[in-house]
């Protein structure tokens, strides 16, 4: 039941929207009367052609994606992106520019290396990565094919709060936004490519989304897979082989039910209103608790956060689970905490986390 849920804070697979579970649930054995699930149809039946195509549509209206886009579901991961990028925008010869502000944009960086010739034009690292660049100080590369960004680092919880323009003109601008995606209202046509893994904000893990400017497509390098080559995803409209059609039809559920809560415009307040009191509670407790990121791109989906006591983090994290607030210990790489409040957290679940530090730190401050 509801009751047994706990409130999980994790950076992904994460959080999904209760009644989206229960919808799943009311249609797992009999998917609208066809007689089965839909992890048992045809990818190529009515049924869930259907379903890729209302899953689409309704993409397209929560970003306001236009026809001059190619919206493909695939597969791979984000990190599969990190590789398909460069193959299928440039040449090995190439230079692209990208801007590192967190591990993943490093890791984007450094697959494309095996492809073209990129080059970190601003990183973060000296600064542990706590910030973003000033746009008008970026030493863009005149000629680079594409400038790549990683719109919210879920690792570090710092977030593109707006972007920077590639110097090039004919040179576009692709973001990452796995850990972000649909989770404010974005501006398609400023991109070349935007490309996140669902299971942050959309879904279960297993599906990758790439939306796509169409006249980017089938310039692929000739060593490219068949399966990284946007061209044949984009003349398929996905179905070039078996898609995740699971995973496809949650998200599904998942874009409507974010049209059902108004759109964006109203995720995003949601979002903005959770991040808040989180970041309130944090930069309140007089140093008990530390979020190192600049104040003005700090992420409103992931929160990092440090104890003044670290030899108190592993108790935080037990106690919190123990009140059934899972999850919240940061990445390896970093240490300290961090709460993911994706689209899905409830208010509630950050509220009661938010409760949960005031009394810790009435107990150890
Ligand atoms: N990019 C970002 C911003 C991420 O948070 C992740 C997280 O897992 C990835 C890329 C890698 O995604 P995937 O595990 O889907 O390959």
């Amino acid at each position: 039941s509801a009751q047994d849920r706990v409130f999980n804070f994790a950076a992904g697979p994460a959080t999904l929207p209760e009644n989206v579970l229960r919808k799943a649930e009311s249609e797992l054995y009999n998917w609208r009367g066809a007689g089965m699930s839909v992890m048992e149809m045809s990818h190529r039946g009515k049924e869930f052609m259907s379903i890729i195509q209302k899953a689409e549509s309704d993409l397209r209206k929560l970003l306001d994606i236009s026809d001059d886009y190619a919206v493909l579901f695939l597969q791979g991961g984000a990190t599969t992106q990190f590789a398909c990028v460069p193959l299928n925008v440039c040449k090995p010869e190439d230079p692209v520019d990208y801007i590192v502000t967190g591990s993943w944009g490093d890791k984007a960086f450094k697959e494309a290396a095996k492809y073209c010739k990129p080059n970190v034009i601003w990183s973060g690292k000296p600064e542990k990565y706590t910030g973003i660049p000033a746009f008008d100080e970026l030493d863009q590369n005149p000629d680079a094919r594409y400038l790549h960004i990683c719109a919210n680092e879920t690792i570090h919880g710092v977030e593109f709060k707006d972007y920077p323009t590639p110097k090039n003109k004919d040179a576009v601008l692709i973001a990452d936004m796995s850990s972000n995606f649909c989770s404010k209202p974005v501006d398609v046509s400023k991109f070349g490519i935007i490309y996140a893994g669902a299971q942050k904000n959309v879904g279960p893990s297993g599906v990758t989304i790439v939306i796509i400017r169409k006249d980017l497509i089938g310039n692929a390098q000739g060593i490219t897979p068949v399966m990284l080559d946007y061209k044949i995803h984009a003349d398929n409209n996905s179905l070039y082989n078996t898609p995740p059609c699971y995973g496809i039809y949650m998200c599904g559920l998942v874009f409507e039910d974010l049209l059902a809560q108004g759109g964006l415009v109203e995720v995003e307040k949601k979002n903005i209103k959770k991040a808040q009191i989180l970041y309130d509670a944090i930069d309140e407790s007089k140093g008990f608790y530390r979020c190192p990121v600049e104040k003005s791109v700090r992420s409103l989906m992931n929160v990092p956060f440090t104890l003044e006591k670290s030899e108190l983090e592993a108790e935080f994290v037990k106690e919190a689970a123990k009140e059934g607030m899972i999850q919240l210990k940061g990445h390896r790489s970093v240490g300290g905490m961090r709460a993911s409040i994706y689209n899905a957290m409830p208010l509630a679940g950050v509220e009661k986390l938010v409760a949960f530090m005031k009394d810790f730190q009435a107990k150890h401050g």
